[in-house]
Parts: structure tokens; sequence; C-alpha cells
């Protein structure tokens, strides 16, 4: 389909106007007094493409994913047995460590555990496709890249882009149906989610908190899973408050029920404290003990958050452990025919054998830390250089490595305020939004799959992440 580029111009100036009159947007600054500018979130003007084989597989995967999550974090000699040299050289992990060694030794006093959970992928093009025509899904493979298991975003965002994409593509006239563009609700499924654990709480007067940072720009996305609550039941009360406030002014009352302000805490959700740079001072760390301490339900808990980590999910890609999780074989395989080539690079035979195979091809690996929100990972000659600085050093259990995906590139609109408006080679993740709620004592009272992202970054652009600025926000064309 032809459509001039000063047309294009035009609809991408509607979409703008729509962008920000309904909330497919960041605030331009943090949160707080003068600081209320909107901006359009950086968006694809149009949806990706995705065959319907590749976008089900990831779909149908989701809940094998999270379940597997709630097992491992269950497990306390596998986490151990992953993370002990981790914690010995980064703090940030030492810190959550610590946190999960108190609530244990303190007594579980909330059984029940809630994900809301993000599972990304990339789709591979496979090495003997030949180049041209259309993209078969037998031309791609489906690579797991990470689990979100804490502050997973954009669930909101997303529900409102994916009705801004199906009005640029109804302004190009281009025709499509509920299966090439079904609905897509990760905000009313979180939604959904956080009720039911607030409902098993148990305690009508309690309230559900977002957990969020003292500064915080991606306010909006947060607010559509509160208005999601408001229409699921309004007589339930949502309260925003920050780590410092837990520290300052949150208390447990017979021993364990969370209170803040003199409310009782049913269900905290975290929006923050996924990465080391959320710990700015003792404060927050205490804040997080209180919280975990508590019989309020926490999303994530502790545990959750410690499967998250890159060393946790490189250790479930080694032959033979996803079967000590998961007893059903067909399982497996559908968790292992996503899984990329992980390996440990912690000091000593195995780890140098690794770290020798990434120096003599960088190229084909990416080395990561334990940290979230896009713009860790080392790639290329920043790789190498990293890895032949710490050939003896113990740094280096901080780390991971992981085959590195060269996915399908695809031409898109970036839309970024401030970045000119062009045709671009683009890649893009695919991420499945999934909510799991289960006890400790392996009862499963949810575990569903609850819509979809795509994550769009120009190609040749090494690390991603919105909030960083490195991609933009997209959702999937079904074909
Ligand atoms: P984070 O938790 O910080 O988002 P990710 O593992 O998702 O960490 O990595 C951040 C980004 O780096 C991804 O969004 C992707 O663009 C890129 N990336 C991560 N792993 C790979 C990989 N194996 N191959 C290619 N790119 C990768
Ligand atoms: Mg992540
Ligand atoms: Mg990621």
């Amino acid at each position: 389909m032809q459509i001039s580029q000063k047309r294009l111009k035009e609809i991408s100036d509607i979409a703008n106007a729509w962008a920000v009159s309904n909330g497919v947007s960041f605030k331009a600054d943090r949160e707080g007094p003068g600081n209320n500018e909107v901006l359009p979130t950086p968006y694809t003007l149009f949806p990706a493409l995705v065959p319907a084989p590749i976008f089900e597989q990831a779909r149908s995967s989701m809940t094998e994913f999270s379940r597997l999550v709630h097992k491992v974090a269950n497990d306390h000699n596998f986490l151990t047995q992953c993370l002990e040299k981790v914690v010995e050289v980064d703090p940030f992990m030492n810190g959550l460590w610590n946190i999960y060694l108190k609530v244990r030794e303190a007594g579980i006093k909330q059984s029940l555990m809630l994900g809301v959970f993000r599972n990304d992928f990339m789709m591979a093009v496979k090495e003997n496709r030949k180049p041209g025509g259309i993209m078969k899904a037998e031309d791609l493979e489906l690579k797991h890249i990470e689990i979100n298991v804490i502050s997973a975003s954009f669930g909101g965002l997303v529900q409102q882009l994916t009705k801004l994409h199906k009005l640029t593509l109804n302004l190009c006239g281009k025709k499509f149906n509920s299966e090439e563009m079904p609905g897509n609700k990760p905000a009313n499924g979180i939604a959904k989610g956080l009720l039911k654990a607030w409902q098993l709480y148990n305690n009508p007067q309690s309230v559900i908190v977002f957990l969020v940072a003292a500064k915080e720009n991606n306010s909006i996305d947060q607010r559509w899973i509160e208005f999601e609550i408001y229409k699921q039941n309004p007589g339930v009360r949502v309260l925003r408050r920050t780590f410092a406030d837990f520290r300052e002014r949150g208390s447990l009352s017979c021993g364990s029920h969370l209170l803040i302000d003199d409310q009782e805490v049913a269900v905290v959700y975290m929006r923050d404290g996924e990465t080391a740079e959320n710990y700015t001072s003792e404060k927050e760390w205490n804040g997080r003990l209180i919280i975990e301490l508590s019989a309020a339900i926490k999303s994530p808990c502790v545990q959750y958050q410690l499967v998250g980590s890159k060393k946790v999910q490189q250790e479930l890609a080694r032959p033979g452990v996803l079967e000590k999780f998961v007893p059903s074989k067909e399982s497996v395989e559908i968790l292992k025919a996503t899984f990329a080539d992980q390996f440990s690079v912690d000091l000593g035979p195995e780890g140098d054998k690794a770290v020798e195979m990434a120096l003599a091809s960088p190229e084909k690996f990416v080395l990561k830390p334990q940290r979230e929100g896009g713009g860790h990972n080392l790639f290329d000659t920043e790789m190498a250089t990293f890895l032949s600085h710490h050939i003896s050093s113990k740094e280096r259990n901080a780390y991971i490595l992981m085959q590195r995906i060269y996915p399908w590139q695809q031409q898109n609109y970036l839309v970024k305020s401030a970045s000119p408006f062009n045709l671009s080679e683009v890649v893009s993740e695919l991420g499945i939004y999934g909510i799991y709620l289960g006890s400790c004592t392996a009862d499963e009272f949810e575990n569903y799959e609850c819509g979809h992202l795509m994550k769009t970054k120009t190609s040749g652009t090494n690390n991603s992440g919105v909030v960083a600025g490195l991609a933009g926000l997209d959702t999937a064309f079904i074909y």
C-alpha cells in the first residue's frame, strides 16, 4: 500500500494527539507540584508483524513459565546453590538475599505469593532462510530473553496503544480483522489478579498499595491498572506509597499486619525496587524489609524477585534442571523450545571456558549483570574489554553469558518526541503478561496469560528499555 510521506506525517500528528489524550504517555518530568506536563511515550506508528504460530507459542507458554517461577521460589536449596557466589560480589543481590534470609528466620507470615509477570522473547531468523519473500513462521525461532517478575511495566500503556494502532491502520485504509488485531488488555488482567489477592486476604477494610518510586515518570501506566481496579470493584482503596514511606510510617501490628497511615495493607504491588539504583539508602532497604516481614501479599515477594535474576534463569537453562521442577515432559518441552544457550562465567574452570568462547567471538554473546530496566548489558568490544579486565576476578560471578539473538528486522516509524520522523529498520521483542497466584504449600489459585506488548528499537541498538529512551512501545499484527 503506497501512502505519501505527507499523509503519513499527518497520521503521525493525529496519533501523537491521540496518545496524549488517551494515556499512551509519560509525565515529561517527575511527579510533583508543577511537573504535570504529559508527552507521548516513545511508540511505533504501526504494529509489528508476528506470524500467528509464533505468537501462539509465546502466549500459550506463559502459564508454564509462571508456574516454574513459583516452584523455584519455594526451593531454598536451589536458590542458595544458584546465588551464593553472586551475593558475595553484588551488593544489590546481597541486599535482597539478606531480606530473604530474615523472612525465613522470622517464619513466613503470608503463604500466598502473587506474580505479575512479563515474559520477553525475540523472533530469531533461522540461519538457512533464503532472503526475500514473506517471512513465514517456519523461518523464525521464538527465543526467550528473560522473565520480568517485578515492576513488569507498560500493561496500561499498551492496552491503549492497541486502540491507537487500530486507528492508524484505519487511517491508512488497511483492513484487518479481530484475529489480526485482537483485543489486548493487560491492565485489566493485572487488576483482576490484584483484586483476587485482595479478596483472599479477606479484610474488606484493607487497601492495595502501589509501591512506587519517589520520582516516577511512568505513573500513567500504573494509573491504568488502578483505574481498572476501580472499574472492577470501586469499593477497594488504592494508595500510592514509597519504600521510604514504609520506613517512616509503616508498622507491623499484631506481629505481622502491615499498616501504613493507619490502613491495613492487603496487597503490595511493587513498581519500584527492581534494581540497584532504586535503593539509594538504608531507608529503601528497611522499607522493603518491613513489607517482606509482613502478612501482606507481595507482588512480588523477595523469593520471586530472586528467581527473576539473570543468574537463576541461566541455571534453569542447564541440561536436566527444568525436569526437577516440571513434572510433565510436555511442559518441559514447551519451556525448553524457547531457551537460548546460557553459560556461567563464574571464576573457575567452567567459567573460564565460557569466557574464552566469548572472547573468541564476542558478536555471538551478551554479558548480563543482575539488573533490570534495560541498558545494563555488555555487547561486542565492551563485553570483551570487561572480560579481559576481569579474567581472574570474582566480579565475574555477578554476570552471566547468553547466546546473542539476531532478531527479524522490519520497517516502522519509531515516534519519539524531538526525533526526526523517518522510516527505520527496527527489531522487536514480544512480551507476554501473566498472573500467578499460588501458595507456598503448592495450591494454585490463579494462573493466566493476559495480553502482550512489543518493544521495538532501531536495529543496531544493542540494549533496550523504553523509559531508558532506547526503544518504543508497540503491539502485534498477527498474520
Ligand atoms: P533487562 O532486565 O534489563 O530488560 P534483558 O535481558 O531484557 O534485561 O536485556 C535488555 C535488552 O538487551 C533486551 O531488551 C534486548 O534488547 C537486549 N538483549 C538481551 N538479551 C539478548 C540476547 N540474548 N540477544 C540479543 N539481545 C539481547
Ligand atoms: Mg528485565
Ligand atoms: Mg528486558
